[in-house]
């Protein structure tokens, strides 16, 4: 198998389980638009020529021109990454700073989250993945301390209670969707 075809299969399973989890907390838009930039031909190429099979094509791009086209491509077009909304600082001292991100799209980073996990796990996969995974990586301080902590909220959910539960207190009580 050619790598276009490794890779366009690699993208489109992981959107379909993102589909999946946000189609059940009534997120119907976002779960269809989910990081539909990856199919363009800039994050698709690149996605290609430095396919990997167990890791980000992005870090290979990183390790050999130093820098990820394909990742400031994406981030700065889907906005269920925290990254998206980093702007500048109004306050002293800090140059940039992250802005809270609409709850939607902390509910989308959730699914994709789960989804990676789902991914990268495979038959081990638990609901508690996606907490040690998030718990294992650094985020660091440039996502708004509110959604840190909604996210994590989400998280903690998840790995005490499941998906049924989760998914149905998020779209209820968090989206208020019938
Ligand atoms: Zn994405």
């Amino acid at each position: 198998m050619g790598n276009a075809w490794k890779h366009f299969c690699t993208i489109t399973h992981h959107k379909y389980l993102v589909m999946k989890g946000c189609f059940r907390v009534g997120l119907y838009r976002q779960g269809l638009l989910h990081d539909m930039s990856k199919y363009s031909p800039t994050e698709f190429r690149v996605g290609c020529k430095y396919f990997q099979g167990n890791r980000s094509p992005n870090n290979a791009e990183r390790e050999e021109i130093g820098y990820s086209s394909a990742w400031l491509h994406h981030k700065g077009r889907n906005k269920h990454h925290f990254e998206y909304w980093i702007d500048y600082s109004l306050g002293k001292g800090r140059l940039l700073e992250g802005c809270k991100m609409p709850t939607r799209y902390v509910v989308e980073m959730l699914m994709d989250r789960i989804a990676a996990s789902k991914i990268y796990e495979k038959e081990k996969y638990t609901d508690a993945s996606p907490l040690l995974y998030y718990e294992k990586g650094k985020i660091g301080s440039l996502i708004h301390p509110e959604t840190r902590v909604m996210l994590e909220r989400f998280l903690h959910m998840l790995a005490e209670m499941g998906e049924d539960k989760t998914f149905a207190y998020i779209k209820k009580e968090i989206l208020k969707k019938k």
